[in-house]
């Protein structure tokens, strides 16, 4: 928990957010400026900053992260058509919140290329 982080404070219940999924090691919720039909954060409970930040020990929360996604994407009718995860990491990546975090966005077709 880091006091003037905005996504630690949703997780702490601080702050306000339409949460869709939740458990020990996660929590999801809809980005509050949606790029697309379906826009949902993923968000480790635990703050790490970026991918940067990441140490061996986290792989299993990465791999649940990314399993979480599959599992709301399904909820979200999208998986058939597909969609489009992204963690953005640090400033030239274009990261705003530094809290890691996964963008599961779909229900258009994307984009690309990227960048
Ligand atoms: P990034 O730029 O990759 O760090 O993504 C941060 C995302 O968090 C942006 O898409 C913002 O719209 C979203 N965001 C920031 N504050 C909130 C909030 N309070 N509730 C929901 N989404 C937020």
């Amino acid at each position: 928990m880091t006091d003037s982080c905005i996504f630690c404070k949703i997780i702490s219940g601080e702050a306000k957010a339409t949460v869709v999924y939740r458990d020990e090691q996660v929590i999801a919720f809809r980005d509050i400026h949606p790029v697309a039909p379906t826009h949902i954060l993923i968000v480790p409970n635990k703050h790490v900053e970026s991918v940067s930040t990441l140490e061996s020990e986290d792989e299993p929360l990465i791999g649940h992260l990314f399993t979480v996604a599959s599992q709301l994407a399904n909820e979200e009718g999208i998986s058939k058509g597909g969609y489009r995860l992204i963690t953005n990491t640090g400033v030239d990546g274009g990261q705003t919140v530094p809290h890691l975090h996964l963008h599961l966005i779909g229900g258009r077709r994307m984009r690309y290329p990227m960048g």
